[in-house]
């Protein structure tokens, strides 16, 4: 039979598959002797033979009731039992976590009898009725489905009668009262009765959890963050521990670094007289960790020992929750926390730094993402008025949005194009879509371990939580600020999650500090000062005195974002085999792209270049009736054409520029026919002649319209059929290499021609290729070659890429062309109207336009890369459609043994990031040294 239970002392956090992520944990803390109650964990393969079946897996109920008994034997009292009940938690523990987005049920066992023996052996009545009231509440809604409003409308209704502010002011028997009521209402929803028998309590409650996993709100979170579907949790049942038991009891969060800056020091929140879930749901207000210090020091001291043994051991950022019951310390729950952008290559060089891990693992521990995400503007602190409020800055970043209050309101104007930021009290896993929508989370409760706030920033949602001068009116839509001013709904605000200020209106941005850094081309490892501070800098965080806020203070040389973004871009250059270009078609684009750290241009497009004032000339070349009217036209062309390249060749000076000949349906560079049309009826209309040339251009513009222009006259073809256009956009790239060269540069323009399908094609362009620049190497006195390729961005041309390579020195993947093609999709077309439903439907697990389709799109590549080499082994392979910039193609891209990404200038850092952590995958990082 399988094995469904294991003990905490029997795991460890290497079983995270089977034990879930929070399991493992306890199993590890357990085993590295800290205070964990004790408890057992069901597998995540029971979970998924439950969902599998519907029903219990045979032989879980009796694995569980042996390992219940032997917590019986060691506690020395029963689930339940009514003089003096052993009570339990049931918590979900999936492989990766997913906070707050299922299930927990606490205070297992308690009934009408156990009620008494633990009012009894707790000395407070209260308590006890507290704590079966949360437990019917939690039964009720999560197990037997009874809506949690019904719950939350009792509780209030007796709030108000008894004109109290909040639960804390019940007393026993208004809470014995509720207790009652709260049966009532199960008897009423379900026609059930709450069950009285603690080991169905049990058994029911680890089914539900279970069950959680396919919740809606849990489902659209494994969606945002790619978890896979058919993982399952798993349950996690472990002796309760109280945080509710007067004023020497409480819970907390804590974590060994700052999870939003990444700055040394012990930051987190503390609940007096609460449980794990107050401080979470951000109902009080918590105070700093420090107050710990004062308020129970013991507690404290054996606090830090055991968050620095954590992550001593962890190496990495622990994120901590803990129970004090009656000034015993217990560990609840360690995980390695989620973080900002910020904070995870802070966090990654100085961890490097004190030689807790490698150069390589501290590379591995950061993304292209959150390198993007630091790169985003910031607000303008010179454009900056005063504040309408400041709350917690717990999720950086700029956000300006129309405020709204509810999740499904932001939802709906987010879908209809609108920024939001969504304001709440505080977030409950239900505004999970809100916040999704939404620019920015603002809540007015809750410290920085709040809901609002982890989650945020899990999804790199700016959040400012905990803003307690705003007084929020969720029902009637506004909040009002100290001042006095009342924000409704649809006013725009500005919310700094940085610094936790928000402003009314509409704040201007500046650049991130990142970015300026990256823009001033100095990014390796000895750029700034900020770098030179870190050298030699080994304290020992957790030892410091510091904590929460006030720690920022003592580590002024701290290392900020900017040197750990570029300690990490340093290892990533050293480490990374792709060599990563850009797609830039101006000099001024160019030039940013090197001061990115482009090793050249990876796709110069050439169709800007037939635009603006040069629209007449192309639309002359278009309508020439006869050779000489088009060779005229062309030979204006040649000269704007020739300064083009001569100035992207000479930003790019040394370093190869792929030009790519011109691409799109001709009829692109001419008016809109329906345009035309109704211009000269207009004309006809009043009588008039039309204007001659209207007529002509329409004439042109009918004969060349196409029902599909994606699949017609365009790219190669565009050239085999123009006369004389190869030869001047040719021409004008080799007296561009011959100008730069006799000025003593070094130009490297490469050709490349699009949309090939046949080698038959490539061979006449390139014959054409080689003609022109013998001429103008002959005409200039300086040689001048440039080698000729092919994008592959048709199927064609991927399954036939072994005979292309006889023609082609490169081949660089237009991989948005191929996606296109290979899907039989325009992306124009398709995007805006199914796609968002095929990620819903799961049918795309990302956007094939944003993430390489390695199933098709990838296979093609491979293939095409395998023929060709085949033929040409030193045939050189780029890609350059947008997946050159998205890190998980450029993983592919690593692995399928292309040479080169090229992407936008602003994704060059991220691509060069991706592409050294590419290198590291697969090797053991943590043996870098
Ligand atoms: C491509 O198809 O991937 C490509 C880079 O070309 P374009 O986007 O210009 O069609
Ligand atoms: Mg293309």
């Amino acid at each position: 039979m399988a094995r469904f239970v294991y003990d905490f002392t029997e795991g460890g956090r290497d079983m995270a598959g089977l034990l879930g992520g929070k399991g493992a944990n306890l199993a590890e803390m357990t085993r590295l002797g800290l205070p964990v109650p004790p408890g057992f964990t069901i597998t995540t393969e029971a979970c998924r033979a439950f969902l599998d079946t519907g029903g219990e897996p045979a032989g879980l109920w009796e694995q569980m009731s042996q390992r219940l008994t032997g917590m019986e034997a060691a506690a020395g009292r029963l689930l339940g039992q009514p003089d003096d009940p052993l009570l339990l938690s049931v918590r979900s523990g999936a492989r990766f976590s997913m906070p707050g987005m299922m299930e927990t049920i606490l205070d297992i066992g308690l009934n009408d009898e156990s009620v008494l023996g633990l009012a009894k052996v707790s000395g407070s009545t209260r308590f006890a009725w507290d704590s079966y009231r949360r437990l019917i509440q939690m039964f009720g809604s999560t197990v037997m489905g009874v809506d949690p409003a019904h719950f939350e409308r009792a509780i209030a209704l007796l709030k108000d009668l008894r004109d109290v502010p909040d639960d804390m002011h019940l007393d026993a028997d208004d809470l014995a009262q509720l207790v009652e009521t709260y049966k009532n209402l199960i008897h009423l929803e379900t026609g059930e009765y709450f069950p009285l028998s603690p080991a169905e309590q049990l058994r029911r409650a680890v089914l539900a959890v279970f069950e959680s996993w396919n919740g809606e709100r849990a489902r659209l979170y494994r969606r945002r963050e790619h978890i896979p579907d058919d993982l399952g949790t798993a349950v996690n049942v472990q002796r309760m521990v109280f945080g509710n038991l007067g004023p020497d009891s409480g819970s907390g969060v804590a974590f060994t670094r700052d999870p939003a800056t990444g700055r040394p020091g012990l930051y987190g929140d503390y609940l007096a007289d609460a449980q794990g879930e107050d401080v979470v749901a951000g109902i009080r207000n918590t105070v700093p960790l420090t107050e710990l210090g004062r308020l129970d020091p013991r507690s404290y001291a054996r606090l830090r020992e055991h968050m620095r043994t954590l992550e001593r051991h962890y190496r990495d950022l622990c994120d901590i929750e803990f129970t004090i019951e009656r000034g015993t310390l217990w560990i609840l729950q360690t995980r390695v926390g989620k973080r900002t952008a910020e904070a995870a290559f802070t966090i990654a060089a100085e961890l490097a730094d004190e030689g807790l891990i490698t150069p390589d693992e501290s590379l591995a521990r950061v993304s292209g993402e959150g390198l993007a995400r630091l790169m985003f503007p910031r607000f303008d602190s010179s454009a900056t008025s005063e504040p309408l409020a400041h709350g917690l800055p717990a999720s950086p970043g700029a956000a300006v949005g129309a405020v709204v209050f509810h999740s499904a309101e932001a939802v709906r104007r987010a879908a209809a194009g609108e920024k939001v930021v969504l304001v709440r009290q505080e977030t409950a896993p239900d505004d999970l879509p809100g916040m999704i929508a939404a620019q920015a989370v603002l809540t007015s409760r809750g410290g920085r371990t709040s809901h609002a706030a982890v989650v945020a920033r899990g999804m790199g949602r700016v959040c400012v939580c905990g803003a307690e001068e705003l007084a929020v009116d969720v029902e009637a839509r506004h909040f009002t600020a100290p001042d006095g001013t009342v924000v409704e709904e649809g006013t725009v605000v500005s919310v700094d999650g940085s610094t936790g200020a928000v402003y009314e209106g509409s704040v201007p941005l500046a650049d991130s500090e990142v970015m300026r850094f990256l823009e001033s081309g100095t990014d390796d490892e000895t750029a700034g000062d900020t770098h030179d501070a870190l050298v030699g800098d080994t304290r020992d965080a957790l030892a410091d005195d510091t904590c929460g806020k006030s720690a920022g203070d003592g580590h002024a040389e701290a290392i900020g974002p900017v040197g750990a973004v570029a300690r990490a871009l340093t290892r990533a250059d050293a480490v990374r085999r792709l060599k990563v270009r850009a797609n830039a078609d101006t000099p001024e684009d160019a030039a940013r792209a090197r001061r990115f750290g482009a090793q050249g241009i990876g796709l110069c497009r050439t169709e800007h270049m037939f635009l603006g004032e040069r629209r007449e000339l192309v639309e002359e070349m278009i309508l020439a009736r006869t050779d000489t009217e088009r060779e005229r036209t062309l030979a204006a062309l040649l000269p704007l054409q020739r300064q083009d390249f001569v100035g992207i060749l000479e930003a790019m000076d040394g370093l190869p520029v792929t030009i790519r000949l011109l691409d799109p349906p001709l009829h692109e560079f001419l008016p809109d026919r329906t345009e035309l049309a109704v211009r000269i009826a207009a004309a006809e209309a009043r009588g008039d002649l039309p204007a001659a040339h209207d007529v002509e251009l329409l004439a042109a513009v009918s004969r060349m319209h196409e029902e599909n222009p994606m699949l017609g006259l365009r790219g190669v073809r565009l050239g085999l059929m123009i006369p004389g256009l190869v030869a001047m956009q040719v021409r004008a790239i080799g007296e561009a290499v011959a100008e730069r060269t006799l000025a003593g540069g070094t130009p490297r323009a490469e050709i490349m021609v699009p949309l090939v399908g046949d080698v038959r094609e490539l061979r006449i362009v390139r014959a054409e290729v080689e003609r022109v620049l013998g001429e103008v190497s002959a005409a200039a006195g300086v040689p001048v070659t440039c080698p000729v390729g092919t994008m592959v961005e048709l199927p064609r041309a991927a399954l036939t890429a072994g005979r292309i390579a006889q023609e082609a020195e490169f081949f660089s993947f237009g991989t948005n062309d191929l996606t296109q093609t290979t899907w039989g999709f325009s992306r124009d077309d398709v995007e805006a109207e199914f796609f968002s439903a095929y990620l819903d439907k799961g049918v795309f697990p990302a956007s094939p336009f944003e993430t390489l389709d390695r199933d098709g799109v990838g296979r093609l590549v491979e293939m095409a890369v395998a023929e060709g080499r085949a033929t040409r082994p030193d045939l050189k392979i780029g890609v350059c459609g947008e997946h050159g910039g998205d890190p998980d193609s450029v993983h592919f891209f690593h692995t399928a043994g292309l040479d080169y990404v090229s992407c936008s200038p602003f994704r060059v850092p991220v691509a060069r990031l991706e592409a050294g952590r590419a290198a590291l995958a697969g090797t053991d990082v943590s043996d870098s040294r």
